[in-house]
């Protein structure tokens, strides 16, 4: 048995009831299997066994209550997963989903894109099982709140530096930040996606999306083709899909759909997104009333966004979102690239299907990590004092992301499996971490 094998089997056996942990550590241990034993390095100072064990976890009680008077709780999470290359960064998700293993996959998946961006940050994340969803504004405020007041012992500028992710934007961050302030009596840069007016970075809101859409222009261009003209599906309409569908937007796709987990809108003129900023960032409504808006729109209840006709496909959701079937359905359709803007959106499964039939797929931990890098500016801009304009921050921005592409797509050639970017982002990251901690010695 190959030693990424046996790792994985024991980690697998040591982590149980954790399907998503187990999915992120298989795609990444079995593209390392060729690199990871060609260096026997690794194997005797055990770095994939350390690597697959979270340096700390923290799991921690969030009461709260409601408007009616009624004490709540939720739990609150925390993995401190690798800080070989920086101090924890990685966002906080308040989802009903979010498990252990959720937060686990998340946190382990952070450590490679981290790494990827070429800034010093380790790899973490966090979040609650809490709903946002329909509470009111003092409710949200009320979960902040406590949930900071936890939180706060175990983060820092030098320790651990959340963000935000699903369910969790500036609103979320203004909360969280006040009480950390309050705290703490300390007025430092210890979460991003701040607040302009307070320490935020310009283009931190847009800093995902866009860096997809750099990275995929990038990897079209480097392989004779463009963004220009193609028709796009971008799924979700939460911050990642709504920068997403800008920046294509100007540079000359045509956006088609977008949904939420209700449903999908289809509008075959192009996704009108000041609509969409309305529903989503003004009303914090539904993607359904979209057709209020574009009454030729058509808007369909659940699941099926991908089997909608595409040339390229924009995963911005959340992880599993896009199964085999739904990845044969979009190969069917002509789909020729692929780029994650979610983290884990493509089933082990359907990730298959694009490498077989060549579809230039770019993996999540690459391709969405211009949220963390603009992340890491943010952090430069606080250390410093200093803040850049909207300009300098996005051309540091696309930088990082031409750069990503070039590393993941170097890193796939030198292992002989040209275009495989998934290997490539996998082998790439490793490499930085796993050699940083060859060099920080057995802790
Ligand atoms: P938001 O909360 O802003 O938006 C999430 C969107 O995805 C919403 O439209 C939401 O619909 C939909 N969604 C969430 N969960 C589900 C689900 N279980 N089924 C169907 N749809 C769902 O989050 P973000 O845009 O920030 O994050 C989206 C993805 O991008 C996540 O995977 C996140 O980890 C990843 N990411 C985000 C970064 C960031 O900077 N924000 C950085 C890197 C990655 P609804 O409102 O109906 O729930």
């Amino acid at each position: 048995m190959s030693y990424t094998s046996k790792v994985l089997e024991e980690a697998k056996s040591k982590n149980p009831n954790e399907p998503e942990f187990h999915q992120a550590m298989t795609e990444i241990l079995n593209t390392l299997q060729p690199f990871a034993d060609a260096n026997p390095a690794y194997e005797k100072a055990g770095i994939l066994e350390r690597l697959v064990e979270p340096e700390r976890v923290i799991i921690f009680r969030v009461p709260w209550i409601d408007d009616n008077g009624k004490t709540r709780v939720n739990k609150g999470y925390r993995v401190q997963f690798n800080s070989v290359i920086g101090p924890y960064k990685g966002g906080l998700r308040f989802h009903p989903s979010v498990s252990l293993s959720i937060v686990k996959f998340l946190g382990f998946e952070q450590i490679f894109k981290n790494a990827l961006t070429g800034l010093p940050i380790g790899g973490g994340k966090g979040g609650s099982d809490f709903d946002p969803k329909g509470k009111s504004d003092r409710e949200i405020m009320g979960f902040c709140q406590s949930f900071m007041t936890e939180l706060s012992r175990h983060i820092g500028v030098n320790t651990d530096v959340p963000a935000g992710d699903i369910g969790v934007g500036a609103r979320e961050i203004g909360y969280m930040y006040g009480q950390y302030r309050r705290l703490s009596n300390r007025f430092e840069g210890v979460l991003t996606g701040k607040g302009l007016i307070w320490g935020g970075s310009l283009a931190r809101t847009e800093a995902t999306g866009y860096g997809l859409v750099y990275l995929v222009d990038e990897m079209l261009r480097q392989n004779a083709h463009s963004l220009e003209g193609k028709t796009i599906v971008v799924s979700g309409s939460g911050n990642v899909a709504i920068y997403a569908t800008q920046k294509a937007q100007q540079l000359g796709g045509k956006v088609v759909a977008l949904s939420d987990s209700g449903g999908y809108v289809y509008d075959a003129d192009g996704i009108d997104l000041s609509a969409v900023k309305e529903i989503k960032e003004v009303k914090r409504g539904r993607i359904s009333e979209y057709v209020n808006y574009r009454p030729n729109a058509v808007y369909t209840e659940g699941k099926g966004i991908w089997s909608i006709k595409c040339d390229i496909a924009l995963p911005c959701a959340t992880q599993n979102e896009l199964n085999e079937d739904d990845a044969k359905l979009l190969v069917k359709n002509g789909c020729i690239a692929v780029g994650e803007g979610a983290n884990m959106p493509s089933t082990l499964e359907a990730t298959e299907v694009f490498l077989k039939n060549k579809v230039l797929f770019a993996p999540g931990k690459a391709a969405n990590a211009g949220g963390v890098a603009t992340s890491a500016l943010e952090m430069s801009q606080n250390s410093t004092r200093l803040s850049w304009d909207f300009e300098t921050v996005d051309s540091k921005l696309k930088e990082i992301m031409v750069n990503i592409f070039n590393n993941i797509n170097s890193a796939a050639k030198e292992a002989g499996c040209e275009n495989n970017f998934v290997a490539g982002a996998n082998i790439a990251g490793f490499k930085k971490v796993a050699d940083a901690m060859l060099q920080q010695g057995v802790i």
